[in-house]
């Protein structure tokens, strides 16, 4: 098999080397470094494996097809979107190279037909969410638009119990630092109002009895951060038996 990264080898120039009369000076004797990855931390799989989403991981065998239908590997041409790669990362505990994707695989737009291919019922499209929710965890994930926009909804949704599309796009772009000009605007407002999704102001629904759920819920969300967080990063040093 041809060497095709040159950063990987190592030449050892041999000068005037004379084997039963015949020159065999050169770049001859060359060597592979080491390909023996020490960092593997299987804390990844076990954290993905307790999840509600994740426990079907290790029943992956690598087959690939998963890979193969899915849409944004396929038909959007994200090949860097690799479902079967991220499982096999998770799996062996590679995490310095997981979190290159950190951000791509929050790509998965949810169509399942990784779940409905994957031989060994794998729930794929859960395993992969997973997956992301443990770099976010554990802060190897920057913060990425889709998280802004994540968060701008999930603090919409709590202010009333139903979304109010106009505040929805206003937080966001106010997490993203930046400003529609207001011809933009207005062509907007008027488009969502005349189809009747302007839920806004005068307009805005609310959810009976909003007022009770949402302290449950909030703290239900908040204590669900935390321990995702806690069992993410494992025991506090010299707390083991
Ligand atoms: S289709 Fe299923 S078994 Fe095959 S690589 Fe994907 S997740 Fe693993
Ligand atoms: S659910 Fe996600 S991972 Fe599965 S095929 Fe669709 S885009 Fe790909």
């Amino acid at each position: 098999m041809p060497i095709v990264e040159p950063s990987l080898v190592e030449v050892q120039r041999t000068e005037q080397l004379e084997l039963d009369g015949i020159d065999v000076s050169g770049d001859w004797n060359t060597f592979l470094r080491s390909r023996v990855h020490t960092d593997l931390d299987l804390k990844v799989l076990e954290w993905v494996r307790s999840q509600p989403q994740g426990e079907t991981i290790s029943r992956c065998w690598q087959c690939g097809t998963c890979t193969a239908g899915c849409c944004m590997h396929t038909d959007f041409g994200l090949e860097e979107f690799n479902p079967r790669y991220f499982i096999y990362l998770a799996q062996i505990g590679y995490e310095a190279e997981l979190r290159k994707y950190a951000e791509t695989i929050w790509r998965c737009v949810s169509c399942n037909k990784c779940v409905e291919r994957c031989p060994k019922g794998v729930k794929v499209e859960e395993v992969v969410h997973s997956i992301g929710s443990y770099l976010e965890v554990t802060g190897m994930a920057k913060e990425s638009p889709a998280d802004r926009f994540d968060r701008a909804y999930t603090e919409n949704l709590l202010r009333r119990g139903v979304l109010d599309e106009a505040a929805l796009f206003q937080t966001y772009e106010r997490l993203e630092g930046r400003k529609t000009p207001g011809r933009e605007l207005f062509r907007l407002g008027l488009s969502m109002l005349l189809s009747g999704r302007l839920h806004t102001g005068p307009f805005a629904h609310r959810t009976r009895g909003w007022g009770k759920m949402r302290p449950v819920l909030t703290r239900l969300m908040t204590e669900d951060l935390r321990r995702r967080r806690e069992t993410a990063r494992g025991p506090p040093p010299g707390s083991g038996p």
